[in-house]
């Protein structure tokens, strides 16, 4: 028979558990508990007061995701470490509590069994404390070695698919959305689906004290600088693993819009509705949610910061960018990132549209002749480009290598889609009921580079975007055309931080 101690078994199963840090204060009777551990190859810390070394056992569960383990004695050892544990059940932090009891015959049998599961509690569902109670005589008493399996990952759950398309729909139709980033997305490890959501979306985002550092303080989305100001006027806010608790000032009036929409995510459907009932409540893992969110906003139509966002993973740094129109100027300003001087091109001081192409063919000939191997990428509203399309012409007849693309949104600002331009056009002569700031919707601008020999593309998705303006970037040899259709009402979104940065110019 493989035997062992009580002692063994429990730092044995902590370390099948992935609990690598132990902390706490010895005493009769789990002395033997601490050395066990370390003989299983766990980091044992000694502490001076059990509530700190609860505390420390807590913050490794939420930086490591497995809990750390709190070692303490009976009775006041035990009340010291509630501070820890309360802490740790507040902080949604999960962590293993054990503490050495008296032994079997001095009290209720304890219910040793149960030791495997309490990682799994403590990590499952809203993380938090658990506690193990050991008596005293089952430290040294020999039993059978067991094994203990190493318990999974929390099992990931999904939002409910119909209520996703909801909250889509509602963040659509903000003026002044806002995401909140809690410690709840830290810890649900969420950063990277966060950070393409943020991206793609455009939306400004305030991280809580904790989830601070989830993406990037000097993230140019992030508004913490402008705290008070974001949240009054956030008629939508997507709260990703936060609770609108005191630190939230619970979500209400005066803080917040007495009307703003609430988009709750949270693995906790206890938390749902907690002071402000939510406007859709999304049931799952942050990480989950946010990629069903992401999957979602792939289907509609392009919007300017998804464009934006893949044009500039995929422009080389030394590019020179020209760039002109309305919207497409003015946000492709704040996502395409400059790195060199003299490598930004636009309508200038005077506001003037039309003069991209041209620009865009002065400096493809200087670099033509100067054989420094920059690319010239012309970014182009569609009512933009119009002013001076047939330089295309210029391009082609040169061999120009210009990447032009025509961020189209069928108008001047905005445009309507097709079928809204079919139904006018039973409605009334054109020119009568056609807002004057609407262009031929879907124009083919890619067939006016093909004319003349160049690469005419149309895209309308991600991937035709990506693939397309790597195809263009890879040719040396003529001009191309990525013609990009988007929502007709993708518009820009109010972000506070425009009016913030307008105020310190
Ligand atoms: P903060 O202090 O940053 O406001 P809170 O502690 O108030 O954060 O809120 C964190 C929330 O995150 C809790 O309601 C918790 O249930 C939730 N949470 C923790 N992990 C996840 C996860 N992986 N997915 C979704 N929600 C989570
Ligand atoms: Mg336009």
């Amino acid at each position: 028979m493989d035997e062992v101690t009580g002692a063994q078994l429990i730092a044995e199963s902590l370390k099948a558990q992935k609990v690598d840090y132990m902390f706490g204060i010895v005493g009769v009777p789990i002395i033997e508990v601490a050395m066990a551990a370390q003989a299983a190859g766990i980091r044992y810390v000694g502490m001076r007061n059990e509530q700190a070394a609860c505390y420390a056992a807590s913050a490794v569960g939420y930086i490591t995701g497995r809990p750390g383990a709190c070692l303490v004695v009976s009775g006041p050892g035990l009340i010291h470490a509630l501070g820890g544990m309360a802490n740790a059940n507040m902080n949604c932090w999960p962590v293993v509590v054990i503490g050495g009891s008296s032994d079997r015959n001095q009290e209720t049998a304890g219910a040793f069994q149960e030791f495997p599961q309490a990682v799994r509690t403590s990590i499952y569902g809203r993380p938090g404390a658990c506690y193990v109670d050991i008596a005293g005589d089952m430290v040294n008493a020999k039993v059978e070695r067991s094994k203990v399996s190493c318990c999974p990952p929390p099992p990931v759950s999904l939002a409910d698919q119909g209520s996703v398309t909801e909250a889509i729909s509602v963040l659509k139709a903000a003026k002044t959305p806002l995401v909140i980033i809690g410690k709840g997305a830290a810890y649900g490890r969420a950063e990277t689906v966060l950070r393409e959501l943020i991206e793609m979306s455009g939306l400004p985002f305030l991280p809580t004290p904790m989830g601070k550092g989830v993406l990037p303080d000097d993230h140019a989305n992030c508004v913490a600088a402008a705290r008070s100001r974001a949240l009054l006027q956030a008629d939508v806010i997507l709260l990703f693993g936060a609770r609108l608790n005191w630190m939230l000032h619970f979500g209400l009036s005066p803080r917040f819009n007495p009307n703003v929409k609430i988009i709750q995510v949270d693995l906790c459907a206890e938390e749902m509705g907690n002071n402000v009932r939510p406007a859709v409540a999304l049931l799952g893992d942050i990480s989950a949610v946010a990629t069903q969110a992401l999957a979602l906003q792939s289907t509609v139509p392009l919007n300017y910061y998804t464009v934006f966002h893949h044009i500039s993973q995929l422009l080389p740094h030394d590019c020179i960018i020209v760039s002109e129109g309305a919207n497409t100027m003015d946000i492709g300003r704040t996502m395409l990132n400059n790195y060199l001087p003299r490598h930004r091109l636009d309508a200038g001081t005077f506001g003037t549209m039309g003069v991209g192409l041209g620009f865009a063919i002065a400096a493809a000939a200087v670099e033509a002749s100067q054989n420094t191997g920059r690319r010239v990428v012309c970014v182009e509203g569609d009512s933009a480009f119009g002013f001076s399309g047939m330089e295309v012409e210029t391009m082609c007849r040169y061999s120009l290598p210009v990447v032009v693309i025509v961020v189209n949104n069928n108008g001047i600002y905005s445009g309507v889609d097709s079928e809204t331009w079919k139904a006018m056009k039973q409605m009334g002569e054109l020119t009568s009921v056609a807002p004057p700031v609407s262009l031929l919707p879907d124009a083919r601008y890619d067939e006016v580079m093909k004319a003349f020999g160049g690469r005419g593309l149309l895209v309308r998705t991600v991937e035709e975007l990506r693939s397309a303006l790597q195809l263009s970037l890879s040719d040396w040899e003529r001009p191309s055309l990525i013609n990009v259709l988007i929502d007709p009402s993708s518009d820009r979104k109010q972000q506070v931080t425009t009016t913030v940065r307008s105020t310190c110019l």
